[in-house]
Parts: structure tokens; sequence; C-alpha cells
């Protein structure tokens, strides 16, 4: 069976920059897929090609079999590939309600938002506490969550995120990712994540991918790149500066707990 997402030989520039090249990779349905690398491999150029948030230069983007790059960013929304972009871009001044309220309009009929609302709220519990609040009263996790959940109210097919661990806490990182996988197990949406906490995602996705200074460097089950010496000591607690391709990463520190 084709798989879900479909990515050939993809490529994005930005003026004179090649950001990413050559890049192959699936996501079959229900599965949970990460693409893994240091600060600067690519990784938002990524998702934000296959959103339609960038154009890219060549390649093709199949969706469930249909082409989309090209596409605008709402058409490529309104046809199940929902982005959760980095830094969470709520809209501080709306509540929470009003912000999962504007995840739906996408959405080509009304019919279930009510049901969808209440599972997001059942899923993030904070959510339902603080509808009322302006969103940009959260802290940096309820903001993730609230990014997601609206993201969810868009009724995607394929959920894209990128960097849900980015900002926060360790524990509030672990309660993020045990949320998606909930998620997945009780809708069998697709999830592709972006991230540079590869402990983390390698534990709750089932395929990964690593990417390094734009390319796609290795390709797996995440229960054996998890395995390999090498992802071991550049991405698991070792450095990261080598990389897999010994190319050095671009790297700089930015975690600040919130
Ligand atoms: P991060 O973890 O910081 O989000 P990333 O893996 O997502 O890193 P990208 O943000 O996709 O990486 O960046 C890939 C490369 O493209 C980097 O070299 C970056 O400097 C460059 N880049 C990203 N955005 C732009 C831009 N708007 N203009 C020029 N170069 C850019």
């Amino acid at each position: 069976m084709d798989a879900l997402l479909q990515v050939r030989n993809l490529e994005t520039w930005y003026g004179p920059i090649a950001a990413m090249q050559g890049v192959n990779i699936e996501v079959r349905a229900g599965r949970i897929v990460t693409v893994l690398g240091a600060n600067g491999a690519g990784k938002t150029t990524l998702l934000n090609t296959l959103a339609g948030v960038i154009d890219p230069f060549k390649g093709q983007v199949l969706f469930a079999g249909q082409p989309v790059h090209g596409l605008d960013a709402d058409e490529v929304c309104r046809r199940g590939l929902v982005l959760v972009p980095e830094g969470r871009q709520v809209f501080p001044f709306l509540s929470v309600r009003d912000n999962l309220a504007m995840g739906a309009y996408t959405r080509r009929d009304a019919d279930g938002v009510r049901d969808d609302l209440a599972r997001v709220q059942q899923w993030f519990p904070r959510l339902k506490e603080r509808q009322t609040q302006h969103a940009g009263l959260l802290s940096g996790g309820e903001q993730q969550m609230l990014a997601i959940g609206r993201a969810l109210m868009a009724k995607p097919r394929l959920l894209m995120l990128d960097e849900p661990s980015l900002g926060l806490s360790p524990l509030l990182t672990k309660e993020i990712f045990n949320i998606i996988s909930l998620i997945r197990k009780e809708t069998a949406t697709a999830i592709l994540v972006v991230e540079q906490n590869a402990a983390i995602a390698l534990a709750h996705a089932d395929d990964g991918y690593i990417m390094e200074l734009g390319r796609i460097v290795a390709a797996d089950s995440c229960a054996a790149l998890a395995q390999k010496a090498d992802v071991q000591a550049s991405y698991l607690g070792g450095s990261q500066a080598q990389g897999l391709s010994g190319t050095a990463q671009r790297w700089k520190q930015r975690k600040t707990w919130r």
C-alpha cells in the first residue's frame, strides 16, 4: 500500500542557500515518524515546505496519492496535512477557546466541531480549565498544548509537529509526547515530528530519519536507530558536533525552560 505521505527528492533554497536537498521520506497511515537533527539541519525547512509555507525548488510531495507541492498553505491544511509550527505561535490576545475555534476554520463542514473540541479538552484538561484566559498568559507547556489542540481542530490526517519539546522542561516534554502517543492510539492520526531531543522522539516514534546539513543521512525503525553506535554517540548523549556524516553541525545552545 502506498504511504500517506511520499516525499521525493525535495529541495528548498533560501536565495543562494540550499537548506535541503535530495530529501526522500515516507509516512505510512497511522504511524509516528520522527526526523532528528541538530539546530540548522533543515528540519523546519522540511516541515514548512511540506505545509506549503515555502515552495520547493525541486521534488514532489504526494499526500494521499495527490501532489500537494506548490499549493497554498491553507489548501494543504484543508487536505489534512496540518502543521504545528516551531515556537507554537498561538494568538496571544484571543482566548484559549477562540484559539481552538480558529483551528477549525479550514474545515469544509462544521459537523463534529463540538465533539472534536470536547475531545481536545479531554486530551488537554488544562485547556478546558483555562478556556476563557488569553492564550498569551499560558505557560510555555500550555501554549504547546494549545498549538497542538488547535491543529487537531483542523481534523488532520497527518499532524506535523515542529520541535514540540523546544523550551520545555523534561517533565513537560514527557507529558506532551505521552499525549501525542495517546492521540495516535485513539485516532490513528499519522504524526510527523521533527526534534532535536532524540531520546524522547525515538522512544515514541515508530520510524525515524536523521537529517544533517539539509540531507537525510539515515533511515530506519526507531528501535534500530536507537541501537546504532553512531546514533548513540552523536544524538543520545554523545557529541552532536560530529554527526553521522562526520560534518560539523551548526549548533547553538538555546534551551530555556519555562
Ligand atoms: P532549528 O532547530 O533551529 O529549527 P532546523 O533543523 O529546523 O533548525 P532550519 O531552520 O530548517 O533548520 O534551517 C536550515 C538552514 O537554512 C540553516 O542553515 C538556516 O540558517 C537556513 N535558513 C533557515 N531559514 C532561513 C531563511 N529564512 N533565510 C536564509 N536561510 C535560512
